[in-house]
């Protein structure tokens, strides 16, 4: 059993009008085996939070913790982090020209579990992951999402979820510009993913349509910069209706 504890963090970054400050006291605890939604208006703060646990090195850390099993996340650098059992699933894959899936996909798993998979196993797995996935087998040898469709790249994050078996992942909008079919294949690898390793799963999303697919325990409302409200997979239909108006701040407007 493991836990991602997020504790009072303060986050801020350096933009062309001066430093501003994105994350404004964000707290949760997630346990292995529990599924979050988060869900809130553009620009609170959601991939912030995200970059933040992963280590992007553009959100600075201004205060609060993040532990996992108690080790401080904040002070590893980004590999150290994977290999401590954190995944992200970015909004936005990035490219990586020259760097074909299966060489990516093999370094991260060397990276992550400290040595080598046995190439005949991992060569199994890989195949078969990718077939439940519909993933052409040929997208193995092309450029990490390089050219790849929306959709195509967020097969390609699961892809990864799957093989690297993360003790926590967080999926920042992997729902967002999926068509149904494509929807309801990535969430049955995040599924499979729950049921072969226990994960916890945060998922960042805007629409209550993939929490048909996969359940969440617990749903969480995040507004300027902080997680304001939460509740059971019920709350996810009340926002559906209310929208998160009541959330912001006096004068703000939800996009
Ligand atoms: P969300 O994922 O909830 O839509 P983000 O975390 O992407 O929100 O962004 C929160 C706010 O921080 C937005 O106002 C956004 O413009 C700003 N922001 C995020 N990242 C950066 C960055 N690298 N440089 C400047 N501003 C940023
Ligand atoms: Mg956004
Ligand atoms: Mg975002």
């Amino acid at each position: 059993m493991s836990t991602l504890e997020i504790k009072d963090l303060h986050v801020s970054v350096e933009t062309k009008e001066g430093r501003k400050q994105i994350l404004k006291g964000a707290t949760l605890t997630v346990h292995s085996g529990e599924t979050h939604a988060i869900m809130g208006p553009n620009g609170s703060g959601k991939s912030t939070l995200a970059y933040t646990l992963a280590g992007h090195p553009k959100y600075e850390v201004d205060s609060g913790q993040a532990l996992l099993d108690g080790h401080d996340l904040l002070k590893m650098t980004p590999d150290e982090r994977a290999k401590a059992g954190l995944f992200l699933a970015m909004q936005y894959p990035v490219e990586v020209p020259g760097v074909s899936m299966t060489n990516f996909l093999r370094t991260a798993k060397t990276e992550v579990d400290g040595k080598a998979p046995a190439i005949r196993q991992w060569t199994k797995d890989l195949n078969e992951a990718m077939k439940r996935l519909r993933m052409d087998p040929k997208f193995a040898q092309r450029s990490v999402n390089e050219g790849f469709s929306g959709g195509e790249k967020k097969r390609a994050e699961v892809l990864q979820l799957e093989l690297l078996k993360p003790k926590f992942a967080i999926l920042d909008e992997t729902d967002s510009g999926l068509d149904v079919d494509a929807l309801r294949i990535v969430s049955e690898g995040v599924n499979r993913a729950k049921e072969n390793t226990g994960m916890g799963v945060l998922m960042v999303t805007h629409y209550t349509r993939i929490l048909k697919y996969i359940k969440p325990d617990i749903v969480h409302v995040f507004a300027d910069g902080r997680f304001v409200k939460t509740g059971g997979p019920e709350l996810a239909d009340t926002l559906e209706e209310t929208g998160y108006d009541q959330y912001l701040p006096e004068g703000a407007d939800s996009e």
